[in-house]
């Protein structure tokens, strides 16, 4: 399959039209238990729903060609994913680098639950190569990033940071939710790991929650997949299969996101109520060059800090129409959130602290002539 085009291999990759039926969908497997014909004798190599659901194995193959990686797991969140990962690669007095702008939720689980068990974390400016090379320490097991980052849509060179990371006897994990395998695809510059919420860009459509790791290495997907079926923070069959539906129309849904994306950057960056544009498809950002290197397009994801200050910011994102106030991104309908009281409050007081002045958008596929009208009049 990894000769395909990225199309292609979204539509098909993971599942055969059933031979019995001719369903050309995967069927929702809902059996949380599967007949074995004396003890251990097991027909299709399925047991039990927790260590394996054929629904889910569709999925997991699909995610796995999607990211030109040898293996793909599902879980039941990006945050159970965050977990295993965390979990399968460190161990009491290890150290990890993370963005000094995180997603909240990963910070949080970090900062809150795995400190509790002697692991220990730098926040590190992913942009700056010498930063992360500062952060890094003797114990240092695992360099964590996002690029873009959430919410900051900082750019993290992922060769280089590759290569930083392996110098230093470590992994490279990129979670690369706001990319998605479409426009960038990690393992083929060098990451160890891939980590997606399943729950934005390849849901796509804001209905389900998940989570997936990929990865080349047989050690680390062992060592997943046994976290996975030991934990069990495992997606449902209903779950797997609308991330499936989903991810068939993923690279239409990012070009539309993109495009939109572009044009409204284009117009906020001229616009007198923001004092900032923060898009990777924009020259003046300052991960330009490095974004035009390793992604596609500059995706559909845009920042922006507002001229007058945090009562600027809440009043846009009470004010819009057709972006809907609301967390999450990724979705086919535009979002608009505020980074400091919603999807970024636990990190206020930290060194990851967003600006009060920040709006985040997800830029969904709706005509961009009602995008830019609704955001023109919420800005007035
Ligand atoms: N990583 C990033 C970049 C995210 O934005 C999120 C959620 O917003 C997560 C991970 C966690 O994913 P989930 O909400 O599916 O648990």
């Amino acid at each position: 399959m990894s000769e395909l085009g990225f199309s292609t291999r979204a539509v098909h990759a993971g599942y055969e039209p059933d031979p019995q039926t001719g369903a050309v969908n995967v069927p929702i497997y809902a059996s949380s238990t599967f007949a074995q014909d004396g003890v251990g004798g097991m027909r299709g190599g399925y047991e039990y729903a927790r260590t394996g659901n054929p629904t889910r194995t569709a999925l997991e193959a699909n995610l796995a060609a999607l990211e030109l990686g040898d293996y793909g797991r599902a879980f039941a969140s990006g945050m159970a994913a965050t977990d295993c990962a965390l979990r399968a690669l460190l161990r009491p007095g290890d150290h990890l680098v993370i963005p000094d702008d995180a997603y909240g939720g990963t910070f949080r689980l970090i900062d809150k639950v795995f400190s509790q068990w002697g692991i220990e974390h730098s926040p590190a400016h992913i942009a700056d190569l010498d930063a992360v090379r500062a952060a890094i320490r003797p114990n240092t097991k695992l360099i964590w990033i996002e690029t873009p980052t959430n919410p900051l849509l900082s750019i993290g060179d992922i060769s280089a940071l590759a290569e930083i990371a392996h110098e230093a006897g470590a992994k490279l994990v990129v979670d690369n939710t706001f990319a998605t395998p479409y426009l960038q695809q990690p393992l083929t510059l060098g990451a160890d790991i891939v980590l997606h919420s399943t729950t934005k860009y390849l849901g796509g459509h804001s209905d389900v929650v998940g989570g997936a790791l990929i990865t080349n290495d047989a050690e680390l997907d062992k060592a997943f997949g046994f976290l996975q079926n030991g934990a069990g923070a495992v997606p449902g069959p209903f779950d797997a299969y609308l991330t499936m539906r989903g991810i068939k129309t993923l690279a239409v849904r990012m070009e539309r996101h993109c495009d939109n994306a572009q044009v409204i950057a284009e117009f906020l960056e001229g616009h007198p109520a923001i004092s900032e544009v923060i898009y990777p498809g924009l020259p003046s950002h300052p991960g330009y060059e490095v974004a035009q290197k390793q992604m596609r397009r500059g995706g559909g994801m845009i920042s922006v800090r507002l001229a007058g200050g945090r009562e600027a910011a809440l009043k846009f994102c009470s004010r819009t129409e057709i972006f809907t106030l609301a967390e999450s991104l990724g979705g086919v309908e535009s979002l608009i959130e505020h980074p400091g009281a919603m999807t970024h409050a636990s990190t206020e007081g930290s060194e990851l602290e967003v600006p009060a002045d920040l709006v985040r958008l997800s830029v969904g596929i709706e005509d961009i002539a009602d995008l830019l009208a609704d955001v023109e009049q919420a800005l007035i």
